[in-house]
């Protein structure tokens, strides 16, 4: 098991799919990663490979944080599907723990602002999937435009 204390430990909140996923390629990067998940079952998600720690508890939990050593991590990565869960933990792994780099998944971009203002970097799914369904449009469109 890699240590906490090593450079760029990364911690993600969630183990659905966005964020196993995310796991599993740090993890085959052979960056040094832990994912927190209130569901132990959710940690089968994670593929065979995934080589980096888990750990199962409710990420809003101040203890859980302390356990997962967040003070020591390079990147915490909330993607649970509630955008007032990410939210919460991105502000106590910022405000209280004092790490750096926050990414939170958000649905609702209404309150990006404030996030932004926060020193909290939001991705939200629905932007993300917009723009890669119109760059296959617009390539399809070039082709047939040379046919
Ligand atoms: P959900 O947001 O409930 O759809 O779940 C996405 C994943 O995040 C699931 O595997 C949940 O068990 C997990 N999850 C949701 N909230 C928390 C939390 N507060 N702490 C840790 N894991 C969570």
């Amino acid at each position: 098991m890699k240590n906490k204390n090593e450079k760029n430990y990364t911690i993600i909140v969630g183990c659905g799919r966005l964020g196993s996923t995310i796991a599993t390629a740090l993890s085959n990067e052979g960056k040094n990663v832990l994912i927190i998940d209130k569901n132990e079952d959710s940690f089968r998600k994670l593929s065979h490979a995934y080589s980096g720690q888990t750990l199962e508890g409710d990420a809003t939990n101040f203890e859980v944080l302390q356990e997962a050593m967040v003070d020591k991590a390079t990147f915490v990565i909330p993607v649970t599907h509630s955008d007032s869960t990410n939210i919460m933990i991105a502000q106590i792994a910022k405000e209280i723990f004092k790490v750096n780099n926050v990414i939170a998944r958000l649905y609702d971009p209404e309150r990006d602002i404030v996030y932004k203002e926060l020193g909290i970097q939001t991705i939200y799914p629905a932007y993300l999937e917009a723009k890669n369904l119109l760059s296959c449009f617009f390539k399809e469109e070039e082709a047939a435009k040379d046919e």
